[in-house]
């Protein structure tokens, strides 16, 4: 589907502002299928590529009106929250020219991809209900809290005991559900795209 063939939601005649990412509403929460809980305004950049840093700490906002709305979709069907974006719109920008021998500030109008498209383009990663299905959004915060332990004791000369090795093999158990969840599938990446609301 081709940038023009986008129907405008009902954003772009109610003259609401583009939300890329809830930034309006209060940050990403909802990225991440809420994985993170609430609190998930602050993110580490590993767990959600492609959103620059100022959107992770929910700062970001976007001065255009909204033109179209969508939804990320998943190829297995999980749909996120509705955003309301904006498209591809004027700006004027200023340029310097050569007017009769000297170099003259001259004002123009350029079309600029707006976050519909930017957000196209970059697909921030797969889905997370995919990568994270069912048990495993628990079991991948187990994990994330074990090895924080491990680490805990290693740090405080701890390696060898009890608690340790009774932390290693709970590390041992989650990981072994992971390879059987990457092994048979149940585990994948599966690209988003972003899909205009009707
Ligand atoms: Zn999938
Ligand atoms: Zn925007
Ligand atoms: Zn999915």
């Amino acid at each position: 589907m081709t940038v023009e063939q986008i129907p405008f939601g009902a954003a772009a005649f109610i003259g609401r502002r583009c939300n890329p990412y809830g930034a309006e509403t209060g940050g990403p929460r909802r990225i991440m299928g809420g994985l993170h809980g609430p609190d998930s305004a602050k993110l580490v950049s590993a767990d959600t590529p492609g959103l620059p840093e100022a959107v992770q700490q929910g700062e970001w906002v976007c001065k255009n009106m909204a033109q179209v709305t969508v939804r990320m979709t998943c190829g297995c069907g999980h749909v996120g929250a509705e955003m309301e974006l904006c498209s591809w719109h004027d700006e004027p920008y200023w340029h310097g020219e050569m007017v009769a021998g000297t170099i003259r500030r001259v004002k123009d109008i350029r079309t600029v991809h707006g976050h519909y498209e930017e957000i196209s383009r970059r697909q921030a990663g797969a889905c997370p209900r995919c990568m994270y299905p069912g048990a495993y959004a628990e079991w991948y915060k187990a994990l994330f809290a074990w090895q924080q332990e491990l680490a805990m004791l290693r740090d405080t000369g701890q390696w060898y005991t009890e608690r340790a090795q009774y932390v290693r093999s709970k590390l041992e158990d989650v990981c072994s559900e992971f390879d059987v969840g990457n092994a048979d599938g149940t585990i994948h990446r599966c690209p988003m795209r972003l899909v205009p609301v009707s």
